[in-house]
């Protein structure tokens, strides 16, 4: 049952071969069975699932099921989850308890789907290895002395070891592609406002969004036709239709001009992730895609920029977890200074302290001109180096990471060699720009990820790139050999 694409489970759910309840308890049993050695779920709800299955398999008795009624998924542990502990693997929330749901959480409910359970992740989405989370680190499943890459490193091992059939993830600077490129699996962050950010815990409201990490893009069409739409509710959520991004997935590539950064080629990234990219690239090029250089020349702002704008904005955000209105308070306050000073300081993990420190700096009178202004202006000039690039080309291509993934650890004593872990994801999310990651190939058996970006609101076209090279390549359908 999990080896199955979700159209497949689809067709048997409408066709009896197997409840809702069956499918579901399959993998809470999978759960059960491998949670322990790899750390993905932080909450699992086997309940309220096997109940919401049992309500998808009347829905499918009667002939009122939609393509992803039954079907399990596992949520971010981001996103706010009515009734259930929603702790954005922090401290500070380990007992906040949603009192509503995300918009998507929603949506995905009206849609049928059942929730597993809420996966691990970095504290509050600050990482990129999944080592901050209050829980544990987590464990990639192709090799557990590994990271699965952050910050939504639960989900994505979740789904490298199929212990669901799809998963939701966010992306402030590459939270889903790099995670995605690590662990072997299709993960795409929409264009900034095509998913509505309502209950999604904030990190930096400017970059963040939501969507898909899933086993190939056409399961990842199915999961964003349910995710995407205008939300009254979050003001930066576009009012544009939504098209049927399952329509154009076969659709040829024949012309399609592929444009590659010289940026993401230079200094840094690993020769044998080069030498996989450049396989994938001649793929696309016997599919019928046109290949030329192109520059992004503020590229080596983007790092720079993405710390200053990141951590000022998050400063702001995380200021409303004061030890008041909710979260974790510390023991016998002796006045409201010590009760927010010690209610921060035990709740919020290391890198997130040093987030809300610079942060606090750079936007602080006297600064702000030197840091923030200044990297809103670095981040219009990234914006403009893309604007240029679609000028000429119709998709981006390159490494989603520079290296597979690295060991538990290795990184921890230095915060900016695991910043550089995102290099080429975040110019992204600060130009607000639509990116996959795909599987691409493995080096000494272990993933690696071809990142495509795409024009705003082309996800139909990233989607249907994406499918044409997964249906004349099986990278994607590779699983770790311990969690068959
Ligand atoms: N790794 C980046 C950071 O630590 C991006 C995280 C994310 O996309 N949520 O901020």
């Amino acid at each position: 049952m999990h080896n199955k694409s979700l159209s497949e489970l689809s067709t048997s759910l409408h066709n009896g071969e197997f409840s809702s309840v069956e499918l579901t308890q399959h993998y809470l049993d999978r759960i059960a069975a491998h949670n322990s050695s790899l750390n993905a779920f932080i909450t699992v709800t086997a309940d309220s699932a096997l109940e919401q299955a049992r309500l998808a398999d009347v829905r499918l008795q009667q002939k009122t099921a939609g393509t992803l009624t039954g079907i399990a998924l596992a949520h971010k542990d981001i996103f706010c989850t009515q009734g259930i502990r929603t702790s954005c693997a922090s401290k500070m929330l380990d007992n906040f308890i949603a009192p509503y749901n995300a918009t998507v959480v929603e949506k995905l409910n009206a849609a049928g789907m059942v929730t597993l359970g809420k996966t691990n992740m970095d504290e509050f989405a600050m990482g990129s290895s999944n080592e901050t989370s209050f829980y544990g680190v987590v464990k990639n499943p192709w090799d557990t002395d590994r990271v699965p890459g952050g910050s939504s490193g639960g989900s994505a091992a979740a789904m490298a070891a199929r212990l669901a059939p799809i998963a939701t993830g966010t992306d402030t600077g590459g939270s889903i592609r790099q995670p995605a490129s690590l662990c072997n699996l299709t993960g795409l962050k929409p264009t900034y406002g095509r998913i509505s950010r309502y209950g999604m815990i904030a990190f930096a409201s400017s970059l963040d969004q939501a969507g898909p990490m899933a086993n190939s893009a056409e399961d990842a069409a199915l999961l964003l036709n349910e995710m995407a739409g205008f939300d009254p509710r979050d003001s930066t959520s576009v009012e544009r239709d939504v098209p049927d991004y399952t329509a154009s997935l076969t659709a040829s590539l024949q012309g399609l001009r592929i444009g590659l950064p010289k940026e993401f080629f230079g200094e840094g990234l690993d020769p044998d992730v080069a030498t996989t990219i450049e396989a994938a690239i001649k793929t696309y090029e016997s599919l019928g895609a046109t290949v030329k250089e192109i520059s992004l020349p503020n590229s080596h702002l983007s790092v720079p920029t993405y710390y200053v704008v990141a951590p000022a904005e998050c400063s702001s955000n995380l200021s409303r977890m004061d030890g008041v209105r909710f979260g974790h308070r510390c023991d016998d306050p002796k006045d409201l200074l010590d009760l927010y000073q010690r209610s921060r300081g035990e709740g919020f993990g290391e890198e997130v302290k040093r987030r809300i420190m610079i942060g606090t700096y750079a936007l602080s009178a006297g600064y702000y001109d030197a840091y923030y202004l200044k990297a809103q202006q670095c981040r219009r000039l990234i914006s403009d180096d893309f604007k240029q690039a679609f000028n000429d080309v119709d998709v981006i291509m390159g490494p989603t990471a520079p290296t597979t993934a690295f060991n538990l650890g290795e990184k921890n004593d230095d915060p900016v060699a695991m910043y550089l872990a995102d290099i080429y994801t975040i110019s992204t999310n600060l130009a607000g720009l639509p990116g996959m990651s795909i599987p691409a190939g493995f080096v000494n058996g272990l993933p690696v990820g071809l990142q495509i970006i795409g024009n705003y609101f082309d996800e139909a076209r990233l989607l249907n790139v994406a499918h044409r090279y997964q249906q004349a390549t099986d990278w994607h359908q590779q699983t770790p050999a311990d969690f068959k």
